[in-house]
């Protein structure tokens, strides 16, 4: 048996139909089950809206602009006993979807100047479109901070979740953004040039010291003489692969991971205050990976400096997301959430994410055992956190977790 004080699920908007009598009996159908918490995708990966904003009314899908799933929703979990999120997918939108529409500049490029939607992954062109985080105005300013503090002005939500607060992964991690607005923002952000001075380049009086990159800190002119004339190719190469000193270590990467995490910050930051400035009851909560440090440098998300802006952190804990047996992943699930204690130190909340499909590797095809998801739950609890949260709701029929759930949180 595993005893948790949160007893969360992902669910889509789908599952929740719309109207008032379809929303009871989803909602009603998860309370038997013992849950108590549910994070409603309401911005999903489509990029189009399941509530009739006024913000961005182009974007609300077209079965929701005279039903009010939030609300309705809303009142249903609070005459169940259930906790709602709201969960957004905050970066990565559908290429027909109204954001990317009506401003394809906001999108993501990479060194060839291409959106995410132009290259292909597994053989397959990859249609969604990733959206810059750094550009302003763009994307941030312009498009999720208001869908936030709208969020927050009209629903009473226990947290607004993010999703995708990151760059983008099974694409190859280090290609974006090198849009136009990046290349210009990562030089000044790094301090590559004096922009008083634009073309000296602030040679140190005496080469004295026993390492070039002793004589740093000064900011010498970091870019190439030539920087202007230069492709956007040549220009993200550099940015990612070059050195601070002509001839010294190449280093720059650093620059470049530091920029992107800063970017994903700003924007955990400006959403927390556009939350709180309408709200300050409404926690900011989110599906992050599982190794902060690690995804840090791999996808601009080291959520352990959220701290101020997100009170909750749910890491996906996915079976995906570990190499191995069943067996195996118990012990690293174990051992990594005494890692994600740690993380987490300066958040409020640890709660966490495992997927039930992928519990389900060495039986693709069923039947599927019903003793795996009770040993995930029970090594969870032994770590002693206070909170899981299943992916997803929709796949509960499939893998038959509403039989098994009720007996497993007992
Ligand atoms: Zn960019």
């Amino acid at each position: 048996m595993a005893k948790f004080s949160i007893r969360g699920v992902w669910g889509g908007s789908a599952e929740c139909g719309v109207s008032r009598e379809s929303v009871t009996a989803y909602v009603s159908r998860l309370a038997d089950a013992g849950i108590n918490a549910l994070f409603m995708g309401i911005k999903e990966g489509d990029g189009l809206l399941c509530w009739p904003s006024e913000v961005h009314p182009a974007a609300v899908k077209p079965a929701y602009r005279d039903f009010d799933l939030p609300a309705v929703l809303g009142e249903e979990c609070r005459a169940h006993g259930i906790a709602l999120h709201a969960w957004l997918i905050d970066y990565y939108e559908g290429e027909l979807g109204a954001a990317n529409q009506a401003h394809p500049e906001w999108a993501m490029r990479d060194a060839a100047g291409r959106p995410t939607s132009e290259t292909s992954l597994r053989g397959q062109r990859y249609n969604a479109v990733w959206m810059c985080p750094a550009r302003r105005p763009g994307y941030t300013d312009q498009w999720l901070v208001p869908i936030y503090r709208e969020l927050a002005e009209r629903y009473d939500l226990v947290s607004i979740h993010h999703d995708y607060i990151r760059y983008p992964g099974d694409l190859a991690p280090d290609q974006y953004c090198f849009c136009d607005y990046c290349l210009e923002e990562m030089v000044r952000f790094a301090g590559y040039l004096n922009e008083s001075w634009p073309d000296e380049p602030f040679l140190h009086e005496l080469y004295d010291r026993p390492h070039l990159e002793s004589h740093w800190e000064q900011s010498p002119r970091v870019l190439p003489t030539a920087w202007k004339t230069w492709p956007r190719e040549w220009k993200a190469r550099f940015l990612l692969e070059g050195s601070f000193f002509q001839g010294g270590r190449e280093d720059l990467d650093y620059f470049f991971y530091t920029f992107r995490t800063q970017q994903i910050n700003r924007f955990a930051r400006e959403s927390y205050h556009a939350v709180k400035g309408a709200n300050p009851t409404i926690k900011l909560s989110g599906a992050v990976f599982k190794n902060p440090v690690q995804s840090g440098r791999f996808i601009g998300q080291d959520w352990r400096q959220f701290a101020p802006y997100m009170e909750i952190a749910v890491p996906m804990d996915y079976r995906d997301h570990f190499p191995g047996t069943f067996d195996q992943y118990l012990d690293l699930l174990a051992e990594t959430i005494e890692r994600q204690k740690q993380w987490s130190a300066d958040l409020e909340s640890l709660w966490i994410g495992i997927a039930i499909n992928f519990l389900f590797k060495e039986e693709p095809a069923g039947p599927f055992p019903p003793d795996k998801l009770p040993r995930v739950l029970e090594r969870i609890a032994s770590t002693g956190v206070e909170g899981v949260v299943m992916f997803s709701s929709g796949q509960f029929d499939r893998y038959g977790v509403w039989r098994q759930l009720p007996k497993a949180f007992a």
